[in-house]
């Protein structure tokens, strides 16, 4: 009785704060209206959807990835970017996974979505790992299962910007940890990251995956930053 009047009094004041702040479109801050989520209809409209895919370069072979959209220094949309990673944009990742999962319809053979982990103490202080909500969303459009515990994060990356190609490699070198080899081996990857800037962290984690043995692997995400 208690819990459904608690419940009914936080609903009344989530109504009136929607009434004083309604959210506001992520890209343009125009105010939404109802049945639109995160984005607003215009700017969904005008979505800067990539095409098709490009390589990551492993050590011994690459990798297919699919990005969600364009964006450089200039585009409102490298505000959703952001947003995914901070503003609690923990839903908003998710929602952006779901768009992402439903233009993935040459990657329906996987077996399971896998997110890149973030070291622990990131996770603490960020609350949430935003891969794992994009790929959460992914899993989702897909109907396929989520593994988000194959692989932890054992050593935190300094930023690799301004560093040359060896010393982000180096930086990156035995960052990951593989906790379930047998599990994987044989299965078809779909590795889920939130937006890809040199590539070395992620390169890292799929060479760790490919340790398992026989494991196919296909990467998305959400964008790639122009360096
Ligand atoms: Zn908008």
């Amino acid at each position: 009785m208690a819990r459904s009047l608690i419940r009914q009094c936080a609903e009344w004041f989530r109504g009136l704060l929607r009434l004083f702040y309604p959210p506001a479109c992520v890209v343009c801050d125009t105010p939404l209206v109802r049945g639109e989520c995160f984005i607003c209809t215009h700017c969904l409209s005008e979505f800067p959807y990539a095409e098709g895919a490009f390589s990551v370069e492993l050590e011994n072979n690459s990798a297919e990835c699919y990005v969600l959209f364009h964006y450089n220094k200039q585009s409102r949309y490298r505000k959703l970017v952001y947003a995914v990673k901070y503003h609690s944009g923990k839903e908003l990742g998710y929602y952006l996974g779901g768009l992402l999962g439903k233009r993935l319809k040459r990657v329906e053979e996987i077996d399971a979505v896998v997110p890149v982990p973030l070291h622990p103490r990131k996770k603490r202080k960020r609350g949430y790992n935003q891969s794992r909500q994009i790929a959460a969303g992914v899993a989702e459009a897909l109907g396929k299962p989520l593994w988000d515990d194959v692989a932890v994060k054992i050593r935190h990356t300094p930023s690799q910007t301004g560093k040359n190609a060896t010393d982000r490699r180096k930086n990156v070198e035995n960052v990951f940890h593989l906790c379930a080899p047998e599990r994987i081996r044989g299965c078809r990857l779909l590795v889920v990251d939130d937006v890809i800037t040199t590539g070395a962290t992620l390169s890292s984690f799929l060479h760790t995956l490919s340790e398992a043995g026989d494991v196919y692997l296909t990467v998305a995400c959400l964008g790639r930053t122009e360096l």
